[in-house]
């Protein structure tokens, strides 16, 4: 069986893992994306394994978000085990800055825990979010210590900008998603039965049901007897240029920058992080591991968020000035005097209903993997054993039926649901940005002028009985996505 993976992102890459660790000996893989890796979410990311410190107020209410969680729970606890086989899988080809570690046992980049803080700089949606993460992690028994932010290591924020409460999540580590790529890499480039093409896809062909190959963009054709479209945010965009755009939901790009800074503070030794907020995954900085001898004095600072129908090569300057403002004020204030090593910018593959599409599309053999949003680095692991087992023909959980790729979007929430969301994040969002009202009754008036808004698009939609994301009322007003 002959089986061509689209995208070498950490998506695509983890699901050629899957199927090398299943292979047999007449087995063929072939994984297909330019070495560059424009425009890439992996390399963006701060590669945090995060389920419980992204909970947001009224997350866990429906059975798909619930399911969602419950992905992103064992994700966490596939880790470990599959980070081993990596490395030995990848064996010599294991990139320097890997060669000294052993996993999660051994330290190296991967170490547990997440500092959850809850300071004032944002609005109290914060508190509201904040509230959702203690309360699931009793709920779901997960190890916690509530503690003291003043008792955080690394943890020096401006007086103004400093938190009231904040909580250890013992088991939500990170990575460096460049040297993790590098591994996965290694260890596929390694196995007998795997090859690499390293150019970008054009398009599909198909007839009669069945993708016969597809035409990469120097016009090469590569068959294959199945095929994944895992390119991340261009995914739509390959089957739009091969006439199958009905096929599935759109892909939008959730343009996100981060940024690696040199600090000479002492260490970070875990993530430190705000709850979500308006519109995006709040405030975090994560120790950037380099390697082995290497001083531990990186650090990616993220993240921004917007939705577009197309990807932006460059950060944008309000996204880099809040980061570095944030980070200083928020974080640490010796950030001042840290060193800029570089603006990451990557597109989140982000659907119209924002929930992931994995699964078999309605053309038998081809299936995809994409819109994990903010939260595919994390999801590897899972992605990697479930995309494998559906590739193979073998049963897996029935939730997944919620993410099949050529479903119709997803309606979670009611209209009224949606419109009271949307206003509440646009205000988080303003307060996040320095949005400093008068005394006076100007935050009601803003908001119900943003409700009007938000009312008045759901009408011009046809959207009665249902509700819009609230990150995706932009692609609605400017027709980019479809009702
Ligand atoms: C700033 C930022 C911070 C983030 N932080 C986290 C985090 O802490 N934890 C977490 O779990 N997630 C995080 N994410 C989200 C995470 O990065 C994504 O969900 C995940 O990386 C998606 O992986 P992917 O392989 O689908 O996409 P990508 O990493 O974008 O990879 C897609 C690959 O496909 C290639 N490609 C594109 N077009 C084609 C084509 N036509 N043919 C062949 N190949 C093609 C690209 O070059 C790219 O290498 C973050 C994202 C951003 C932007």
């Amino acid at each position: 069986m002959k089986r061509v993976v689209l995208g070498n992102g950490v998506v695509g890459l983890s699901i050629a893992f899957g199927l090398l660790r299943r292979a047999n000996a007449s087995d063929e893989i072939v994984v297909v994306g330019p070495p560059q890796r424009p425009g890439s979410a992996t390399l963006a990311a701060a590669a945090m394994l995060n389920s419980f410190a992204e909970i947001e107020h009224g997350g866990l209410d429906t059975d798909v978000d619930l399911f969602r969680f419950e992905m992103s729970h064992r994700a966490t606890r596939l880790w470990p085990a599959f980070e081993l086989a990596l490395i030995d899988a990848a064996g010599d080809r294991l990139p320097h800055g890997c060669s000294s570690c052993q996993g999660c046992a051994g330290g190296g980049c991967f170490k547990s825990g997440t500092y959850v803080v809850n300071n004032n700089a944002a609005d109290d949606l914060d508190d509201l979010n904040f509230d959702a993460i203690l309360s699931a992690l009793v709920d779901f028994n997960e190890q916690h210590s509530v503690i003291s932010p003043k008792d955080i290591p690394h943890y020096k924020p401006h007086q103004r900008y400093r938190a009231s409460r904040a909580v250890f999540i013992h088991n939500e580590g990170w990575f460096n998603p460049r040297l993790m790529l590098e591994k996965m890499e290694g260890a596929l480039r390694r196995a007998p039965g795997v090859r690499f093409i390293d150019e970008g896809v054009d398009r599909f062909h198909h007839a009669d049901g069945v993708i016969s190959h597809v035409t990469l963009m120097s016009g090469k054709q590569v068959e294959g007897d199945q095929f994944v479209l895992a390119t991340g945010a261009t995914a739509w965009d390959v089957l739009d240029r091969s006439g199958l755009r009905d096929l599935m939901q759109r892909i939008f790009y959730g343009i996100g920058t981060s940024i690696e800074i040199r600090s000479q503070d002492n260490a970070l030794s875990h993530v430190i992080r705000t709850p979500n907020r308006g519109l995006a995954c709040g405030l975090y900085a994560a120790p950037y591991f380099q390697g082995p001898n290497e001083p531990n004095d990186h650090v990616l600072v993220g993240a921004s968020n917007f939705i577009a129908p197309q990807l932006h090569a460059h950060g944008r300057l309000t996204s880099i000035e809040g980061l570095l403002n944030g980070a200083i004020k928020q974080i640490n204030s010796k950030y001042y005097r840290a060193d800029l090593i570089r603006v990451n910018v990557g597109a989140r593959p982000n659907s119209q209903d924002t929930y992931p599409l994995l699964g078999q599309t309605s053309i038998g053999n081809l299936f995809a993997a994409t819109g994990t949003k903010r939260d595919g680095f994390h999801l590897a692991p899972l992605i990697s054993e479930v995309m494998a087992k559906m590739l193979h023909g073998d049963a897996v959980d029935e939730g997944y039926a919620f993410f099949a790729p050529s479903r119709k979007p997803l309606r979670t929430m009611t209209r009224d649901q949606a419109v009271a969301k949307a206003v509440r994040h646009q205000m988080s969002a303003a307060y996040q940005h320095g949005f400093s009202p008068a005394t006076s009754r100007m935050p009601e008036q803003l908001e119900a002028n943003m409700r009007d808004a938000v009312e008045r698009l759901h009408d011009q939609i046809g959207a009665k009985d249902w509700g819009i994301p609230p990150e995706m009322l932009d692609m609605y007003r400017y027709g980019h996505a479809i009702p």
